[in-house]
């Protein structure tokens, strides 16, 4: 396993190669202005989304859907990159995080197995940049 960082103007992004061949990405501020919204209030508004994602039976936004809207928040200015992670197929597992107040959520690309905001079809931009989708029940 090996690890190269570099310090450039906002950040340190470092690169490590996992034992498998993986390579994980991640930048780290030095200093945020703006750290996106409170634990309290992320669990908030996490809750509130869960709660109307299963009312209306948790429909899932295709892989191109996902895409779309990622590549939408990747330009946001409120959009931190959290880490890329290439794995020894090629395939790049992409992660941020929305900062906006009325958010706070993971935002990932269609290849990100966990839970991502992007995935649900019924959610919205808190901001308006991208809106519902139509989706597939999965219960
Ligand atoms: S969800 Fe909306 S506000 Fe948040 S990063 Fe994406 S485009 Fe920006």
């Amino acid at each position: 396993m090996s690890k190269d960082c570099r310090p450039l103007k906002d950040y340190v992004e470092c690169i490590e190669t996992l034992p498998d061949g993986t390579k994980v990405e991640t930048r780290i501020p030095y200093a945020k202005n703006d750290p996106g919204p409170s634990l309290p209030r992320r669990a908030k508004n996490f809750a509130v989304a869960t709660v109307k994602h299963k009312a209306k039976g948790s429909p899932t936004a295709s892989d191109a859907d996902v895409d779309a809207r990622f590549a939408i928040c990747q330009a946001c200015e409120s959009f931190e990159f959290r880490s890329n992670r290439q794995l020894t197929d090629g395939t790049v597992i992409e992660l941020g995080k929305c900062l906006d107040l009325g958010c706070g959520c993971v935002l990932a690309n269609s290849h990100y197995q966990g839970t991502n905001k992007l995935r649900w079809a019924d959610q919205q931009c808190p901001i308006g940049k991208w809106g519902e989708v139509d989706g597939q029940d999965t219960v």
